[in-house]
């Protein structure tokens, strides 16, 4: 068995190896978004002139972020931060630790954040930044040291009215507060717009915790409506039990569906009659895992897929929906809580299957959304009530969808790629309005 100074040892090793973005073989992740600006190339019009700038990241950083462990050691990481297009405004996406983290998972991922922000017109462009590590090996102490190592080397790109970092996986209000407090420290003043996703008390906005979750819940909601599924007791499976997958099973859960599975990293549990997201939640805290819920059963990793279900929430990783588990899904709707959870093939093969799939540009923008509140809240110094936000929010998520949806019918392609025609459409009128410098 593997303990965890030997996984810790493990993943400094592969820390310290080649970067992964001298792998010329494996495009990754950001081949599927290479993929989607073709299919929506022909949509584009004129624009289409336009079209290579949104194939190529405007600005990649890759930095060493070497920090003491606590045995006295120095152990090195690396760390990106990808500003993919800033021609609506500034880059604007979370940072992940991971570590599985790539170069080219961050471009995509940053690539995603243009479109996201774009699709749901909000005056950013897009970004994303990551760590390949895995933050439950380190320390506290350590975990703060990299948070603001590599806040301290990506500074020089980073700031309120250039780029504007959040949270994704495993990165957490806490996380922002280093990251914001050492930023300030490098500039010699309180920058608290220089991240979203912030704890309260330092500027951070209401409702932004459960924004993501939200949005997913506001957007599947207006599919099931499209597709004909009645939200009381529609039977709901929930892939990723974090910050999304959390908040939006809770969220459906209190609008009369029920949660009949949850996956996450530490077990697949299943009930018919449906599984209560607080007390699954509490059940995680206190053993660390899923398994053994009460009145749920854990089943096979693999079984996930094929649960007897209504809707069905990815929320944890990319490339989940793949050509293997896509003909499984029994869901009528898939809401992508995640990014990039369905990889482009499998995307047809749930068209032909007549799934109604909300795309992560859509779905999972509610946090962004409640990111760009925070951001002109700090800006103000004027804060807004959980009501108003959350109004706001249903609001913008309700007319993005129904807009993505006419623009779909019109077109009759899937709502991804109306969603990317409105938003490449809008990101290269910008591009095209301001030129070329010089
Ligand atoms: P998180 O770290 O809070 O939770 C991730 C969850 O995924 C955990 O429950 C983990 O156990 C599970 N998971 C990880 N690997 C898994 C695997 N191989 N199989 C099954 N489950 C696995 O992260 P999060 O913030 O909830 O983000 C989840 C997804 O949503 C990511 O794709 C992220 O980019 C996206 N997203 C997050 C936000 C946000 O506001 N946090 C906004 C938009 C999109």
């Amino acid at each position: 068995m593997t303990t965890p100074a030997d996984q810790k040892a493990q993943d400094i090793a592969r820390a310290q190896s080649i970067p992964s973005y001298l792998d010329p073989q494996h495009l990754g992740p950001y081949g599927i978004f290479l993929e989607q600006v073709e299919r929506v190339t022909p949509y584009l019009g004129k624009l289409a002139y336009w079209v290579e700038t949104l194939k190529r990241p405007k600005r990649i950083l890759v930095v060493d972020v070497p920090i003491h462990l606590d045995d006295g050691s120095v152990a090195h990481f690396e760390g990106y931060r990808v500003q993919h297009n800033t021609s609506r405004g500034p880059a604007k996406g979370g940072v992940r630790f991971h570590q599985d983290v790539t170069l080219s998972e961050v471009m995509a991922l940053s690539a995603w954040m243009t479109v996201k922000n774009a699709a749901v017109n909000l005056p950013y462009g897009g970004g994303k930044g990551g760590i390949r590590v895995d933050p439950r090996t380190l320390s506290n102490s350590e975990l703060e040291r990299l948070t603001r190592r590599y806040t301290s080397e990506i500074s020089i790109i980073i700031g309120p009215d250039k780029d504007i970092p959040a949270p994704d996986v495993n990165t957490n209000p806490q996380i922002m507060a280093w990251m914001m407090d050492t930023y300030s420290m490098n500039v010699g003043r309180t920058a608290t717009g220089v991240v979203t996703g912030k704890p309260i008390s330092l500027g951070g906005s209401l409702g932004r915790g459960d924004a993501t979750g939200r949005g997913v819940f506001v957007t599947g909601a207006e599919a099931m409506r499209q597709a004909g599924v009645d939200m009381q007791g529609a039977r709901v499976a929930v892939q990723g039990f974090g910050n999304v997958g959390n908040a939006a099973a809770r969220i459906f859960t209190s609008h009369g569906a029920k949660v009949v599975a949850i996956q996450d990293v530490t077990a697949t549990v299943y009930s018919e009659a449906g599984i209560d997201p607080v007390a699954a939640l509490d059940h995680l805290r206190a053993h660390g895992t899923l398994a053994g819920l009460p009145g749920a059963q854990e089943i096979a990793k693999g079984d996930f897929w094929s649960v007897p279900c209504d809707v069905m929430i990815p929320a944890a990783l990319e490339n989940q929906i793949t050509v293997d588990t896509a003909p499984k899904i029994t869901a009528k709707v898939i809401v992508e809580g995640a990014n990039g959870p369905t990889t482009p093939a499998a995307d047809d093969l749930l068209r032909e299957k007549g799934v109604l799939v909300v795309p992560d540009v859509l779905a999972n923008a509610g946090g962004v959304t409640v990111s760009y509140f925070e951001w002109v809240q700090d800006f103000s110094s004027f804060f807004w009530t959980e009501e108003e936000i959350n109004n706001r929010l249903d609001r913008i998520m309700r007319e993005a969808y129904l807009s993505l949806a006419d623009v779909a019918e019109r077109h009759k392609v899937t709502l991804r790629t109306a969603a990317y025609i409105v938003a490449c459409t809008r990101v290269l009128e910008s591009r095209a309005l301001r030129g070329l410098y010089p």
